[in-house]
């Protein structure tokens, strides 16, 4: 067996120090550049990354790991799977980018839709489904992976193609009607890999990495089957030596089913879960290769090198160094680039980060603590230490109030004081409202003018007053006209938020913000999460004197509008140096916080929108009930301080529940609004049957297109949710937030919105 790398990574961020790959592919798009001017930015991109990769000392590196937009996207390619419907588009670039984002072309005729977009096992990541078609025929289509092969070979690196095994691509991809399993397709789609992977052999590559994260999770025999199958098949191809790459969770019960694939290497999740060593130690053969994943993908700590050493010593007394691989946990693709971008960040909270290049350099020092031994990096493991023991010991982390004020809570905090139908007696009779109350999910137009404000404002170029005084416009005329088309609940528009996570961690200690700290989230688009890192308390109420404010703009009540705290630990970079259940409760109180002032300012109707409840999901099942119990237990201690006749309301963007019914149900919310323009009514179904007893509104059109619905339209689907909510419980609302969508079409679609509401009342 040909040189085992020492130390390497599953893959690297594709983005670039400053998003160069965002900014070319948009340049591209806009037609503002050449497709060759975009080979040409992002073959150099790749080569800067590869030899960032090999000067910070690792002996290997992953290729194929680029993407233009999305790498299953690219396998989709590689396989020949692409939908009939995109034969329209000219094959290449624009075919591939239609289908990641659809393609209007009126004066060609062209009209398509782009795949469909879901989030990349729990991560905050989108991947498009492959469709394969029912009579799909497969052919290897593209040369993508052989190609950036040969670039990193003329570059004088080891490379390893990375390619996304077969069981999991499959597993990932969906069939085009839905039905039946896309595992059916395995022996079609082997050939392909098998052909791939000669070429790539013979092209020079000494290893080919197979990413397989759906071994890690709860499979059934069909799966299990398809692992022995494929793996003994590519097995027979000679020179191929795979390393078989699972993540985001451990083997546990299919820790027997990976020992026995005849793979060369076995990476293994120690981040998630560093208890299974012990066992691969004993159940994977020695003539296997383990790697073993120490340095976490998923978060941007520093790692505590100490505890790296650890397991890696557990692993060298069972097998010999040279059979031993040190590397990140995952693809760094869910990191940021590097730190150095950080220059506004203090130099003691920066001393604890550790971005994707500064991980890399932690893989090369563990990689060289075991073959040079540790004195041989005694300078980087002090360093090391010391920031581990700064971030430990440091009075900004630890707030004795916040964690005295978690412990002493009781279980009456986490209830309101009496059952639903009691406090529906007590809201009905404080707010009048009609039959099938009016509403929205929050956000009005976010139009460039108010961009352009804030970022003055952020630039000082408007004094704090001016700004202000510019968003009271803005709100002002936006609850005006709400109120003179009869909606009955009003909001305020969310004018002065950037982003839901954003605004209020501003406003909360224990978080801290990045300049330059992006993750790509779906294509070209990036997030920029907040991190936490100490303890978390409200340092001054955040929404007290907008809602004030919108509350003088009219009689008619308008909605508090919060994020909820699961929302905001989800999709935070997270502290790892206590459970996340413990974070969230912290951020619970916070949101308490806000809740109570706003009661007591007047705000009696308040939205805590919690759209990542059920993201938050561990990929196995053994892990839902712990992880329901606490999630759901935060958004209780959140909205429980209020009295009965103040309505909690709470939305989320999505409306698969039947999973988690219990749980939503366990929520206590009085309004729940729900995604559902987009879905069938099985989910009402589900509502029904569960006995969901408060009050509800499904989405009654889509807010992600520009298309506005007509009153029938809307009516109808109505007349169909009452075959199986009650009137008293339905309430009328769109899909989500309206901050994507233009005035003209908002204003059209809500005036249809609340005339459905007016006609369905005289029928009721
Ligand atoms: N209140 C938020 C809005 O309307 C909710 C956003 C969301 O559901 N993601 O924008
Ligand atoms: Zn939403």
């Amino acid at each position: 067996m040909s040189s085992v790398p020492a130390a390497t990574i599953l893959g690297f961020p594709r983005m670039g120090s400053n998003r160069q790959l965002k900014k070319a592919v948009e340049a591209f798009w806009a037609s503002k550049i050449s497709e060759s001017e975009l080979l040409d930015r992002t073959k150099q991109l790749r080569k800067e990354h590869w030899e960032l990769q090999a000067s910070l000392g690792l002996k290997q590196v992953p290729v194929g790991d680029f993407s233009f937009y999305d790498h299953m996207l690219d396998h989709a390619v590689l396989f020949g799977i692409v939908p009939e419907r995109y034969n329209v588009t000219k094959p290449g670039l624009e075919c591939y980018f239609a289908m990641a984002r659809g393609l209007q072309a009126p004066d060609r005729g062209i009209d398509v839709p782009s795949l469909e977009m879901v989030k990349w096992f729990d991560t905050n990541y989108h991947y498009m489904v492959p469709q394969i078609a029912e009579n799909q025929t497969f052919a290897l289509d593209s040369t993508k992976i052989i190609d950036e092969l040969r670039e990193a070979l003329a570059l004088g690196l080891d490379a390893r193609p990375v390619v996304v095994g077969p069981v999991t691509f499959l597993k990932l991809s969906k069939t085009a009607s839905g039905a039946g399993s896309t595992l059916s397709y395995l022996p079609q789609i082997l050939p392909l890999y098998v052909e791939l992977i000669k070429q790539l052999v013979a092209e020079g590559a000494k290893w080919v990495q197979l990413d397989e994260p759906v071994l890690a999770l709860d499979i059934d025999a069909e799966t299990q089957e398809a692992y022995r199958t494929a793996y003994a098949e590519l097995a027979k191809i000679s020179g191929a030596q795979y390393l078989v790459a699972t993540y985001f969770a451990g083997l546990e019960d299919n820790l027997e089913l990976a020992a026995s694939l005849p793979i060369q290497a076995l990476h293994l999740d120690l981040v998630r879960n560093p208890e299974q060593l012990e066992g691969a130690l004993k159940a994977v053969p020695e003539s296997v290769v383990l790697s073993l994943g120490v340095i976490n993908g998923r978060n941007i700590w520093k790692a505590d090198l100490s505890k790296g050493l650890e397991l890696i010593n557990t692993a060298a007394k069972a097998r010999p160094a040279d059979k031993l691989i040190i590397n990140s946990s995952c693809s760094l693709l869910h990191t940021p680039h590097s730190l150095d971008a950080e220059t506004e960040l203090d130099a003691e909270l920066k001393n604890w980060l550790a971005f994707s290049t500064e991980k890399i350099a932690e893989i090369v020092v563990l990689s060289r603590a075991l073959h040079e031994g540790v004195d041989a990096v005694k300078a980087e493991l002090d360093a090391n230490a010391a920031a581990i023991q700064s971030r430990r010991t440091s009075d900004r982390v630890s707030n004795p109030a916040v964690k005295s004020r978690v412990v002493s809570l009781k279980e009456s905090d986490f209830s309101r004081n009496n059952e639903f139908s009691v406090r529906q007696a007590a809201q009905h009779d404080k707010y009048k409202l009609p039959l099938f109350p009016t509403t929205t999910i929050g956000s009005f137009p976010q139009t460039s003018d108010i961009r352009r404000n804030r970022a003055r404002f952020r630039k000082s170029e408007i004094t704090a007053e001016q700004y202000q005084e510019y968003l009271e416009t803005a709100t002002r005329e936006c609850i005006e006209w709400q109120d003179n088309i009869g909606i009955d609940v009003l909001v305020h528009g969310e004018f002065e938020r950037n982003d839901m996570v954003e605004f209020f961690g501003e406003n909360l200690s224990g978080f801290a913000f990045t300049r330059n700290g992006w993750v790509q989230s779906y294509g070209s688009r990036c997030v920029k999460p907040p991190v936490i890192y100490g303890d978390v308390s409200r340092t001054r109420p955040i929404t007290v004197e907008t809602a004030k404010f919108a509350q003088t703009c009219s009689p008619k009540p308008v909605k508090g509008m919060l994020t909820g705290p699961v929302t905001i630990l989800q999709w935070s970079f997270v502290r790892d140096d206590q459970p996340r259940s413990e974070t969230c409760k912290q951020i619970a109180l916070a949101i308490r916080d806000e809740v109570v002032d706003l009661e007591t300012a007047g705000t009696t109707i308040i939205q805590v929108d919690e759209p990542a409840i059920r993201e938050g999901l561990p990929l196995r099942k053994s892990g839902w009930d712990d992880y329901l119990e606490w999630s759901v237990d935060s958004f209780r201690l959140a909205t429980a301080g209020v009295v009965d006749s103040t309505q909690i309301h709470t939305h989320m963007c999505y409306s698969e529940f039947n999973t988690i019914f219990p749980a939503i149900q366990r929520m206590d919310a009085d309004v729940i609004t729900i995604e559902n323009a987009k879905s069938d009514l099985k989910l009402l179904h589900a509502f029904e049957h569960h006995g969901y007893k408060a009050e509800i509104g499904p989405g009654l059109y889509d807010i992600h297109s520009p298309r506005v619905p007509s009153v029938q339209e809307m009516k109808e689907r109505v007349r169909k949710m009452l075959n199986y909510l009650s009137p008293q419980l339905l309430w009328i609302n769109p899909d989500c937030g309206l901050k994507t969508r233009g005035w003209e079409e908002v204003r059209s679609s809500l005036t249809n919105l609340v005339e459905v509401a007016r006609e369905l009342r005289k029928e009721y």
